[in-house]
Order: C-alpha cells, then structure tokens, then sequence
C-alpha cells in the first residue's frame, strides 16, 4: 500500500449517529401508535425515505419530510396538527444534538494527521453536516471535508480528479460497507470497514465480502486502524 490520502465516513464513523435517527423513530412510533403498531410503521416510514431520497437527497430535513408524509398516510390523514408539531419538534431536536464523538476519534486523528493527509466524505444535508463538523471540534485534523451527495462510484471518482488523487493512493475508512467501502475499492482504492451496533435499514447489504484482491480489511474499532496504517 502506497496511501496518501485518508478519506473518512463521518456518521458512525467519527461521531454517533444512526442511534439518535432511531431514537426518534422510536418516538415517533409511539405518536402514531393509534393508527398502527411500530412495526409496520417503520417499515413505512423506511418505504417512504427510499421513495424520496432522490428528491431530498440524505439527511435530517428530508428525514423530517419523510417522518410527516408517513403520519399522513398511516392515519389516512387524520393526524393532528398536534402530532405534527410534535414531529417537527423531534426533527428540530435531532438536529440540534450535540455531537458525541465515537471513543478513541480524536487521538486516531491526531496521530495521523502527524503522517497522511485526512479528509472527511460524508453525505448529508449540507448545513447539517457541516455544524456537525463545527461541533464536532475534530475540524482541524482534516484537510479537506468533502459533502456528498451520494457515495456512488461516480462521486467517488469526481472527488478524487478534484482532489488530485490517484485510487489506488486513497484508503478510505467508514461503517457503511455498501458506501465507503465498495465503491472505493472498486476503483482501484482501499477501505477499512468499521461496522457499528446500529445500521440504517438503507445502509444493509446481505453479507459483506470482506476480501477484496486484499484491498479491504475490517476492524471493530477506530483505534486499530493505528495497526493497519
Ligand atoms: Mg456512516
């Protein structure tokens, strides 16, 4: 490996993410329970945010989006106006979380941003990602913070002719096998793939192939990435 370049994931790779998404799923369940049973509520609500991703692109807002449509069809619009504040508050909540750091991050960082250069390629709604840096306070690390649109081969490739990099010099490090992991190496790059506890839905593949031509290895924690690079 020759890599000049290190790219990470940044939800549920740098800060903690998914579980706050599905902590006001939970909530949002139990404002709708009336009308149906948790179950098939989220397999609505999973149904609609599939529907829309390609108008609302990822992230909190179009989540927010999502979590209102759904309301109105799983009560054949007979939601209150109540309830409905009540969504718009619990989106409002997420997005005003504070950003916790996932354990071992900052040291990581600060190591090797001693060696390699470090960006971040996350997707996500612009404004919300880039507070989520801000909060973050892990900013200064990088070089370079990338906000996607998707993570498809193609943005892939139009990050790398803008940043000048050649795949096979860029590693890239995320929870998402079927966003960080595969695209990249399918170009020629490497991933290391740091699974967490909790996966969007959306995020699933049925089994991760782990050995890519050797391009790919996979740890259970960002601190033994220190081994590997
Ligand atoms: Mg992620």
């Amino acid at each position: 490996m020759n890599i000049k370049l290190i790219g990470f994931d940044a939800d549920d790779t740098l800060w903690v993410n998914e579980p706050n998404y599905q902590h006001v799923e939970i909530k949002f369940c139990s404002l709708l329970s009336e009308f149906l049973d948790e179950e098939n509520i989220s397999e609505e609500l999973l149904k609609t945010e599939k529907q829309n991703i390609e108008l609302y692109g990822f992230g909190a807002k179009g989540f927010m989006l999502s979590l209102i449509e759904t309301a109105l069809r799983v009560s054949k619009n007979k939601v209150s106006n109540q309830t409905i504040n009540e969504i718009i508050k619990l989106g409002k909540e997420l997005i005003d979380k504070p950003v916790e750091l996932i354990e071992g991050v900052e040291n990581v960082l600060n190591e090797l941003s001693q060696k390699y250069k470090l960006i971040v390629a996350t997707k996500g709604d612009l404004l919300d990602q880039e507070r989520k840096s801000k909060k973050s306070g892990i900013e200064k690390y990088f070089h370079h913070i990338e906000i996607m649109s998707d993570k498809k081969e193609e943005n892939y490739k139009t990050l790398f002719d803008r940043l000048e990099i050649r795949p096979e010099n860029f590693l890239m490090v995320g929870n998402s096998f079927k966003s960080d992991i595969l695209p990249v190496v399918n170009l020629g790059g490497y991933g290391v793939y740091i699974p967490y506890h909790v996966i969007w839905q959306h995020e699933k593949i049925e089994e991760a192939p782990i050995d890519l031509n050797g391009h790919v290895k996979q740890i259970d924690n960002i601190t033994e990435l220190m081994k590997l690079v």
